[in-house]
């Protein structure tokens, strides 16, 4: 393609892409121009040539640059955002792991082949299995790296929904930037270079089609979609693309789910949307599963995005507490069922005008006694602290006997061993007898999306055409769709950015050199 068809086709997209963001009638969290991908026609120079170049900043993506440099090739990170890491920095550092030290010190029996079938029961079956059986494969190891660069786990397992066992280490600062800082710290030991601000525009490919590069947008604004000064990198041996979902773009998420408008709102950073899916869906790429849209059962309607109550209730509610509908003070669903299941129960609890019903989750002092949130819950008057049942019956309108008969029989079931109701496994469930309480009203928000373009066992990306595998073009973390088929479990993000990020690396190491020519 000439430069000035290059530029042609580059204005019709951009004129599609409005017509289509205008015809869903909403917005899309940030821009909507695309760009196509264009041949480097001409041998044209580069402004800056790596051998492999990582776009995003996450898990995923960090990872890679490690693994790569560690792998011996001149590395640099892209990022559009002011602040490295996107989700990754801002989440709750829960990894999931199958066979940890921590597990088996603390007599958990756990194996590669249940972590597969958990993630397998909670995707519906819809799972991409070769690339779950990989990232299961690879939890363990992948930990022990994450330590070798610094990272603190919590002395403790947790036991997240939809997991058969405890299988969750969480970064001793509950934070996802607890794994990021010492990755970014060990990248920079490594002699990875990092630009933030720097937005991939479109991708450039040699003759053959194999992508050698992209056109960014250096010193450029997220908010402003076609700030900065375009710059054209080069990539000798080919692009990783770890560049996460699109929670927040609202325009795309709602061609996939239509419910999903902007009432809904989202957990994510502001910069996840669609705009490098849509760069690589233009190459040709498979883009898989993007209906498959989560909703996170643990967050609040009383703050902004993750906020207090998704740790609360990840590490004390659901697995030490129970959850009720405060018109019945009765519970009504399993609280360590998978996401989906949990969800799409909250979301169904509506009064008779087809508003809300937030339920109510609890715990007491004892099931609180590890959530770090919860004096922040406190102090914003997300979570609420009662000093006996009939108080907390009263902070929610509760009918207080019904209250009190449930706790009664949740601790029967605690005690013989069997939730006679809903089933709910019990290992790290507690009695209920003690006050003082601590309490949240729930609702859910995107979170994670299970879709993404299709890649193959060394993370190449594939053709939607050929499904063969696209040159020069790797993807990565939430980038990538297929692995949790429908509903994605706690902790299982971690493990597939650290480990599908290492897996792109490996690969792309292994790959040839194309030559290039630096301005
Ligand atoms: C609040 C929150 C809490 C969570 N807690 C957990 C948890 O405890 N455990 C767990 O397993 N999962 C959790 N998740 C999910 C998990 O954090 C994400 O799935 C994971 O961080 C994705 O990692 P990633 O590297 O694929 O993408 P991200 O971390 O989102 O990184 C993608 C990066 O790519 C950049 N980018 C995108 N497009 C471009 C472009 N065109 N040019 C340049 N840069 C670009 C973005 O700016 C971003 O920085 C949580 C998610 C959220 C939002």
């Amino acid at each position: 393609m000439s430069k000035s068809e290059c530029n042609h086709a580059r204005r019709s997209m951009l004129k599609k892409s409005i017509t289509l963001a205008a015809g869903v009638g909403a917005t899309a969290a940030t821009g909507t121009t695309l760009a196509t991908p264009c041949a480097n026609k001409g041998d044209q120079a580069f402004d800056h040539v790596y051998d492999v170049i990582v776009v995003g900043s996450g898990f995923a993506g960090m990872s890679a640059a490690v693994q790569a440099a560690e792998e011996g090739q001149s590395v640099l990170v892209v990022d559009k955002m002011p602040v490295f890491g996107g989700n990754s920095t801002i989440n709750g550092g829960a990894m999931a792991i199958a066979g940890s030290a921590t597990q088996k010190e603390k007599g958990i029996s756990d194996s590669v082949e249940l972590m597969v079938q958990d993630m397998l029961e909670s995707g519906r079956g819809m799972n991409d299995v070769e690339m779950l059986k990989l990232v299961c494969q690879d939890t363990a190891s992948s930990a022990i790296w994450l330590e070798g660069f610094g990272v603190e786990w919590k002395p403790f397992v947790q036991h997240f929904g939809g997991h058969s066992v405890p299988r969750i280490l969480q970064a001793k600062q509950s934070s996802g930037a607890g794994i990021i800082r010492p990755l970014i710290k060990a990248a920079e030991a490594k002699g990875v270079e990092m630009k933030k601000q720097t937005k991939l525009e479109s991708f450039i490919t040699d003759d053959s089609g194999r992508v050698i590069g992209f056109n960014a947008l250096v010193n450029h604004r997220y908010e402003r979609p076609s700030s900065g000064e375009a710059k054209r990198f080069g990539a000798r041996k080919g692009v990783i693309m770890a560049t996460g979902g699109f929670g927040q773009d609202i325009a795309f998420r709602q061609i996939h789910q239509p419910k999903m408008t902007d009432e809904l709102t989202s957990t994510n950073h502001p910069g996840a949307n669609a705009d490098a899916l849509k760069q690589m869906m233009l190459l040709g790429a498979n883009p898989v599963h993007l209906d498959q849209i989560q909703l996170g059962p643990w967050t609040s309607p009383d703050e902004k995005g993750f906020g207090t109550a998704s740790q609360f209730n990840t590490i004390g509610t659901f697995p030490k507490g129970i959850v009720v509908d405060p018109r019945s003070g009765q519970r009504y669903f399993n609280e360590l069922a998978d996401r989906r299941e949990r969800a799409t129960k909250i979301m169904q609890n509506r009064d008779e005008k087809g508003q809300p019903v937030y339920p109510i989750g609890f715990t007491n002092a004892e099931g609180a006694s590890r959530a770090q949130t919860l004096e922040w819950g406190l102090k914003y008057d997300v979570i609420k602290k009662a000093e006996n049942l009939d108080d907390l019956a009263s902070l929610y309108d509760m009918p207080a006997e019904a209250l009190k008969q449930q706790v009664a029989d949740w601790n029967k079931y605690v005690r013989q061993g069997k939730d006679e109701q809903f089933g709910r496994p019990l290992a790290s469930a507690i009695e209920l007898n003690l006050g003082p309480w601590y309490a949240v009203r729930m609702w859910p928000k995107v979170h994670y999306c299970m879709g993404g373009v299709r890649v193959n066992a060394k993370s190449e990306v594939l053709a939607l055409l050929t499904d063969q595998h696209i040159e020069g073009l790797y993807a990565a973390g939430e980038a990538t769709g297929g692995i949790h088929g429908a509903s994605r479990l706690g902790g299982c993000a971690i493990a597939e950015g650290v480990v599908t990020g290492r897996n792109a690396a490996r690969n792309i190491a292994n790959k040839n050199s194309v030559t290039l020519k630096q301005a």
